[in-house]
């Protein structure tokens, strides 16, 4: 592995003051990591520089072609005040599954996990402090050849940003509407959902933009064939409880396998929940509601960790889940898995890397 070089930013900006108003993704730390990718070469030197704009030649293939990946994860403040990672390697290893897919390189996930730690050491000062805050961190994968056919790019870039984000849930978990879509679809059978490429977000903002005016925060997607099973919400997987079984959508090659997902199937079993993953028709959940057996919804990402559904709307149909509150199942999984991410609780599947 060639080792990364480290240029400081001459001056630092001033970090906010008033962590209860971080929102998300809107405010970039200090410094990013590079490096550069070229067919017969590898990728190559790998850097660490000051946080700054990109030159881009109006015909780079990305700008047109869209090949472009990223990931999300999180660096979490224990009360300690040490720092740590939860899964980041994962990420990686879904980046190159993706990047796989794009027809882009396989990460250096070696190098590219060195750079995370470095960049997070360098910038630590900027992973806020307060409860349910956290240092969102950005990988990302572009092409970068200058060239208007439609062909594989020989040259990509690598580089990894961070945001300092806020609580998502000031006031508790609060559950949220959700819009199901039976027009547009996410994803088909196939095709790019698995992976995290930038396509699939462009395709999902319209139906996003749908479901915000009619008063629902996102957008639960169907199948691509047959617009009947349940695949997932925005950036967000899916997950029912039935009393104390869990059940999800099994992973079809159209669905995003989260990390959230996977770790919560997995603490799931150890609290000792049955676990199912298994193709979901609506029309079912839609009846298991009614019926009473189906007990809570709730989504599950990086950006919200747990999501709680409290409202499903499928056509002309409105149904309440829980009556609109968090269950005990969504409580008790988040308070697990957040335990683990901010240290108060012992990581016994050795998911956490302390930097500090
Ligand atoms: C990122 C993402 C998720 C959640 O994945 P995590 O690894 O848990 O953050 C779910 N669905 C989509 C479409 C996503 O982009």
């Amino acid at each position: 592995m060639e080792p990364i070089t480290i240029t400081r930013a001459p001056v630092l900006k001033e970090k906010p003051q008033d962590e209860s108003k971080l929102g998300f993704g809107r405010i970039f730390t200090d410094h990013m990591f590079l490096m550069n990718y070229e067919e017969g070469r590898g990728w190559f030197n790998p850097r660490i520089v000051p946080y700054q704009d990109f030159h881009m030649d109006p015909a780079s293939v990305v700008l047109h072609y869209g090949q472009a990946i990223f990931e999300g994860t999180k660096c979490y403040r224990r009360e300690d005040g040490g720092i740590q990672l939860f899964r980041p390697e994962q990420n990686l290893a879904r980046m190159t599954r993706s990047a796989q897919r794009m027809c882009m390189p396989a990460l250096d996930e070696e190098t590219a996990l060195e750079g995370i730690r470095e960049l997070v050491l360098l910038d630590q000062d900027w992973v806020p402090h307060s409860p349910g805050t956290s240092l969102y961190i950005r990988p990302t994968m572009i092409s970068q050849d200058i060239h208007l056919g439609v062909h594989a790019s020989r040259t990509y870039l690598f580089f990894v940003i961070m945001s300092p984000v806020g609580s998502y849930y000031k006031d508790g978990l609060k559950p949220v509407g959700i819009y199901v879509e039976d027009n547009y679809v996410r994803a088909v059978r196939g095709g790019t959902g698995f992976t995290k490429c930038a396509g699939n977000y462009a395709a999902s903002i319209l139906a996003g933009d749908i479901a915000e005016k009619k008063g629902y925060s996102q957008v639960l997607w169907l199948d691509g064939v047959e617009q009947k099973y349940i695949e997932e919400v925005g950036s967000m997987n899916m997950l029912f409880a039935y009393g104390n079984r869990i059940v999800t959508p099994m992973l079809n090659g159209s669905i995003l396998p989260g990390i959230t997902r996977d770790s919560i199937l997995i603490l799931a079993r150890q609290l000792g929940y049955e676990v199912e993953e298994k193709r979901m028709a609506i029309a079912d959940v839609f009846d298991d509601i009614r019926s009473g057996a189906l007990t809570e919804a709730f989504g599950s990402g990086t950006a919200a960790v747990i999501s709680p559904v409290g409202e499903l709307c499928w056509g002309d149909q409105v149904l309440t889940i829980n009556n609109g509150e968090i269950g005990p199942v969504a409580s008790r999984l988040y308070e697990t898995l957040t335990g683990i991410q901010y240290g108060r609780i012992e990581d016994t599947n050795h998911w956490i890397i302390k930097l500090t």
